[in-house]
């Protein structure tokens, strides 16, 4: 793509063209490249630190609820496809194979993993054997490839980096306390990392997991009003455990078939913090996740420079030594240039020191989300940048939750109604945002609504915000209350 590889040199406004926007401002700051191969991208060091951080804080939590992380093979041999009805219908059109090694044709060819049921189900099979052997707990961190039509950096790749839970239960009800529990803490990492709010719900039937039970998500609201899935965790019953053979001997002497779950999250993570807190003058990061929460720049003339530096130095290492991933940039650029250059970048504080700064004792704070300049004394200069860096945090998650329910609707009742809604929105600000709708749980009202509006539905929240009594659709009584909105 040669388009992309040129510096970018403005980025497009987000009311001009929000998916330009997005591609340009990761551009610019640096954190992707694309490559010669269709859908896959470089994760660069500056996009791959955002997933470390993701992953130390999800890997963190998985460990305290007892998963354990192990590493399954990449390539997956056709017939353990085969033995998931469902799952092989619905990743078949996705997969890349893999039919010659060492000059040779294989026996059986073997598919690049879209995700691991079917290797670690071949596995538990042997593993597990007496309910003794149960739970089994584990996490993988990977890379799995879905061949997609459409793809978007980061949001949707032909091959992205993910992790994968896979758990296997004696019985129905740990299995679906599993399935809560993993759902509960992809929200709370997305809520308090990411400053992200999300809904946590249920999957309709067309929307489920290829050969899910049941699956629940969280959804997120982008900045241009578009839906994120977020998260996804299934509860798989028995039916890779009926594909696969796992069955355990139970207390009573009976052989049993285990329960399963598996979840996942992804570096879609990554995009979708960028298109919630990003704003036109690029990125703009939480605190708690930038790999550089503040950056120092001295400013003045430069013969006044060893001056600054006597005070600038120290507070450097105060703040380090504090905890906070501080930056100094001594570069020999303007600060106006600088200054840019950061807030493009996403850096929550800029700390300003110059001569009179010094002179007076203290020093400038200048917050990305806000824009806001602030005056703190310079000996209490650590206490009061560790406080902002959590004031951030809150405004950001708090922005985000105000964005979000400005642009949900309640009141659109009809098909009708909500092709109305879209058209004006499009016509006013190309905003259109999410419909919390009824829905009575027909598959065909689901795929009109879809058709004619190109709103899909997201998930059937379990605290929705209103109630609805009537199906958007057909107008008979509403079985659900579903978020609907265009999703990436
Ligand atoms: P799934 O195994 O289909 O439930 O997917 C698990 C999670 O991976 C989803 O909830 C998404 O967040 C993410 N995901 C799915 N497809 C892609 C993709 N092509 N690129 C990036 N992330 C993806
Ligand atoms: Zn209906």
């Amino acid at each position: 793509m040669k388009e992309g590889k040129a510096f970018v040199k403005e980025i497009t406004p987000q009311s001009e063209d929000f998916s330009r926007w997005y591609i340009d401002t990761i551009k610019k700051a640096d954190l992707m490249d694309y490559t010669p191969v269709r859908g896959c991208i470089v994760f660069k060091p500056d996009g791959f630190e955002l997933w470390e951080r993701i992953q130390e804080a999800m890997d963190k939590r998985f460990k305290e609820t007892g998963h354990r992380n192990a590493y399954f093979p990449m390539l997956i041999p056709e017939s353990f496809f085969q033995k998931e009805k469902e799952h092989v219908e619905g990743f078949n059109p996705e997969l890349p194979w893999v039919t010659e090694a060492a000059g040779e044709q294989l026996e059986e060819r073997l598919a690049l993993r879209p995700t691991s049921e079917t290797m670690i189900g071949h596995m538990y099979s042997q593993w597990i054997q007496s309910y003794r052997d149960l739970p089994v707990l584990i996490n993988q961190w990977a890379n799995v490839f879905r061949w997609e039509k459409r793809t978007m950096p980061f949001l949707r790749t032909s091959e992205f980096l993910w992790q994968e839970g896979h758990t296997a239960h004696a019985t129905e009800e740990e299995a679906r306390q599993e399935t809560m529990q993993m759902l509960d803490i992809y929200a709370e990492v997305v809520e308090e990392l990411l400053a992200i709010p999300v809904w946590k719900g249920q999957k309709t039937p067309s929307e489920r997991f290829a050969g899910a039970v049941d699956t629940y998500s969280i959804e997120a609201m982008m900045k241009d009003g578009k839906a994120v899935q977020a998260g996804t965790s299934h509860y798989l019953g028995e039916k890779f455990a009926r594909g696969f053979e796992i069955k355990y001997l139970d207390r009573d002497n009976q052989f049993k078939y285990v329960h399963t779950t598996s979840w996942g999250t992804s570096t879609r993570l990554i995009g979708s913090m960028i298109m919630v807190h990003g704003d036109d003058r690029g990125l703009s990061l939480p605190p708690r996740v930038a790999p550089t929460q503040v950056v120092m720049i001295p400013v003045g003339p430069p013969k006044l420079r060893e001056r600054v530096m006597a005070a600038f130095d120290p507070l450097f290492d105060q703040l380090k030594a504090a905890g906070v991933r501080v930056r100094a940039d001594l570069r020999e650029e303007t600060p106006g240039w600088k200054f840019n250059e950061w807030e493009m970048r996403g850096v929550p504080i800029r700390l300003e020191i110059g001569p009179r700064d010094v002179e007076n004792g203290q020093v400038i704070l200048a917050r990305r989300d806000t824009g806001e300049k602030i005056t703190a004394p310079l000996a209490d200069a650590v206490e009061a940048v560790v406080n902002l860096l959590e004031e951030i945090q809150q405004n950001m998650y708090q922005r985000a939750v105000e964005f979000r329910n400005a642009h949900s609707h309640l009141e659109i009742n009809t098909l009708e109604e909500l092709k109305q809604h879209a058209e004006t929105a499009e016509k006013e600000n190309g905003i259109a945002g999410w419909v919390l709708a009824g829905w009575c749980g027909d598959n065909g009202c689901e795929a009109k609504v879809k058709e004619e509006t190109k709103f899909t539905s997201r998930n059937i929240p379990f605290e929705p915000p209103a109630q609805k009594s009537a199906c958007i659709c057909c107008g008979k009584e509403a079985m659900h209350t579903v978020w609907f909105a265009r999703a990436y």
